[in-house]
């Protein structure tokens, strides 16, 4: 590839190169190749799909039929025949302690639950209420909280809205921010950076077209970023906050000082709107989201995909406080813009005026007119029930929760002894994902001044293709997120753990085969 050709590369988002790189590493080399960038988990969590197997099986066989393929939906009695149903198996027990500790915890009947669950996984219904099912969503509300929040008297007072994964929040949330005149083009918007590609993306599209300031974190510091930083939000023209807590590609969770900053500047800044995507939360034990200390500003995003290995069942979901800083600013808009919006919600509700930023974000998700049809799918809703029962019901001792984080622990372990980098054991870094500085790596092996001529002679997407081409190995450009050229992210989530060391290996290989070229050349 030439520069040229390299450059026009460089222009792609980081996840369209890293597709190109899957291609050209397929066609070059003979080794098998490790896609190393992605943040895809190569686990999955177990009980929670053989629950959900478990409970199908039930709602099909409960009903007596004649035609084994067309059977009546069970709508009643279903509590005797289910616990008759239930073996002592590992997967039956689990849905027993299940039943029993939502009974409890929430005060609902078994039959209520087992009729919401039942008729829920058979997928033989529109998602009734739109927004969640009701039990479903106080058992995911409080599932944020055991590992977000830690805080059980927001749990009441937080409403959930389940969406096709993280994916769909974030694009949710941006559009129904649009449509209502809480964002509008040439405002300002903070973010923390670097940061997961579709915060830079999203707000330069046509229709957004908003100014990002970049609280920044750096490597010098661990990527953790100077919570005076965050004076930066005491300028009332910055509209939003978005943050992603744990970071991506940072894996760093906003530090004490940096939480308790922000608390400061919201008393002086009571009407900034904050989004936070918490994907990467239960990575970190001591986490606690910014929503725990600003629920009333802030819009959180989670998402199964990570921890529970769940990509392809797209599960994420909304958090909001009822009483919150949206509904508020829709109240202070101009008469003009009420008006309009009006308009645009009197279709779903004889009350436009009131109804809330969260209902208008389930609105607005399907265009308003198909308001009654909206909503995630209820298999996949109960999906994400079973995955948060997985560790409702062991709070304290999740082992499955310790297992994923040693997982990548080890992993990050192999790959930075490989690399000879020193680890960072702060418990705010996940360890999900590394940043790597090839040219620092460059220098620290060979010195500066072949450091200088790597950066110099050649494109910094060279690299990139030369790992891919000779040593088969994808690692993501990080430019895209918001870091300088040269920093590379490596997910410790993708691939098998014994390819980290080799990872780590083939990375030197190709800075050892620059300085092969580099001393012929000088
Ligand atoms: C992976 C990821 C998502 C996407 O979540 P999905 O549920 O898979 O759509 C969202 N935000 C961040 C920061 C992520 O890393």
């Amino acid at each position: 590839m030439d520069t040229h050709e390299e450059k026009q590369l460089e222009s792609l988002g980081a996840f369209e190169i890293s597709d190109r790189l899957i291609t050209l590493a397929k066609e070059k080399t003979k080794q098998p190749f490790f896609n190393a960038g992605r943040g895809n988990p190569n686990w999955v969590n177990a009980r929670a799909r053989l629950a959900f197997n478990r409970l199908v099986e039930f709602g099909l066989t409960y009903e007596q039929s004649d035609d084994p393929d067309l059977v009546m939906v069970p709508t009643t009695n279903m509590t005797d025949a289910f616990l008759r149903f239930l073996t002592s198996s590992k997967t039956d027990q689990f849905l027993l302690q299940a039943l029993l500790y939502t009974e409890k915890t929430f005060s609902a009947s078994k039959e209520a639950i087992l009729q919401e669950w039942v008729q829920a996984v058979l997928g033989d219904n529109y998602p009734v209420p739109s927004r969640v099912l009701p039990i479903s969503g106080q058992i995911i509300a409080t599932y944020l909280d055991q590992v977000l929040l830690k805080d059980p008297a927001l749990i009441k007072d937080t409403l959930v809205f389940p969406t096709e994964g993280g994916t769909a929040a974030i694009v949710y949330i941006f559009q129904t921010l649009k449509e209502n005149f809480l964002l509008q083009k040439g405002d300002k918007i903070a973010m923390n950076t670097p940061i997961f590609t579709p915060y830079l993306q999203i707000p330069k599209l046509e229709e957004y077209e908003l100014v990002e300031i970049d609280i920044d974190a750096k490597e010098s510091e661990q990527w953790q970023f100077d919570p005076s930083e965050l004076d930066k939000l005491l300028d009332p023209a910055i509209k939003a906050f978005f943050i992603v807590n744990p970071s991506n590609p940072g894996a760093k969770a906003f530090s004490k000082a940096a939480l308790e900053k922000l608390q400061q500047i919201l008393t002086q800044r009571p009407d900034l709107m904050i989004l936070t995507d918490d994907v990467y939360g239960p990575f970190v034990e001591e986490f606690q989201s910014v929503y725990a200390i600003a629920p009333h500003n802030t819009l959180l995003v989670y998402s199964y995909s990570k921890l529970f290995g769940a990509t392809g069942w797209r599960l994420g979901v909304i958090a909001a406080h009822k009483q919150n800083v949206f509904d508020q600013l829709l109240q202070n808009l101009s008469p003009e813009q009420k008006q309009s919006l009006h308009k645009r919600y009197e279709i779903v509700t004889t009350t436009p005026e009131s109804f809330a930023f969260l209902d208008r974000i389930g609105a607005d998700s399907r265009s308003v007119g198909l308001y009654h049809t909206s909503g995630l799918s209820t298999p996949q809703q109960i999906m994400e029930v079973l995955f948060s029962l997985t560790h409702l019901l062991h709070a304290k001792d999740d082992a499955y929760v310790t297992d994923a984080r040693q997982l990548i622990a080890t992993r990050y372990h192999d790959l930075m002894h490989a690399l000879q980098l020193a680890e960072d054991e702060d418990p705010l870094n996940t360890k999900y994902y590394t940043l790597i500085d090839v040219y620092r790596l460059a220098k620290r092996q060979y010195g500066a001044p072949f450091a200088n001529y790597l950066q110099e002679a050649f494109e910094p997407i060279d690299f990139l293709l030369r790992l891919a081409q000779t040593e088969g190995v994808i690692l993501m450009d990080g430019v895209g997120f918001g870091t300088k050229a040269g920093e590379v992210r490596i997910s410790q989530a993708n691939l098998a753990t014994e390819t980290y060391a080799k990872v780590g290996k083939r990375i030197l290989d190709v800075l050892d085969n620059y300085y092969t070229q580099y001393k012929k050349n000088h």
